[in-house]
């Protein structure tokens, strides 16, 4: 009989391979018993809090336009225009501001761009934070 508190998602095998390594991994640093099925659940929960938290609450006046390989392209409705931040190096910089900025702290924080921080290996925060 199927449970009314559940809803079946099919995800793609290269993404259930990943989430199950990283499930096991972090099931044994963290020494929990905790289920696969709560543990993706609870990270896709994470995942949006921390898309809400960023849009609505850090930065509201701020909208992602473009993502590119090197640079991201941001409305700041404070502004009233366009700004760039740029990947150089480990570092980004902003066509607004010299040093490091709520624009910079924004692209550090999406989502999207996790993946190709880690990928280049960003381990430096933005210039001066
Ligand atoms: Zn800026």
């Amino acid at each position: 009989m199927p449970d009314s508190n559940r809803r079946n998602l099919s995800i793609l095998n290269q993404t259930y391979e990943k989430l199950n390594a990283k499930y096991e991994q972090e099931k044994i640093q963290n020494h929990t018993e905790i289920s696969f099925v709560k543990w993706v659940s609870e990270k896709l929960l994470l995942t949006i809090e921390q898309e809400d938290y960023i849009t609505r609450f850090y930065a509201p006046y701020l909208y992602t336009e473009a993502i590119h390989d090197n640079h991201v392209i941001l409305r700041d409705e404070k502004l009233g225009k366009l700004v760039e931040v740029r990947f150089q190096g480990k570092e980004m910089t902003c066509s607004e501001d010299d040093e490091c900025c709520s624009h910079i702290h924004f692209v550090f924080a999406l989502p999207e761009l996790i993946g190709f921080f880690n990928r280049h290996r960003f381990l430096k925060k933005p210039k001066d934070s």
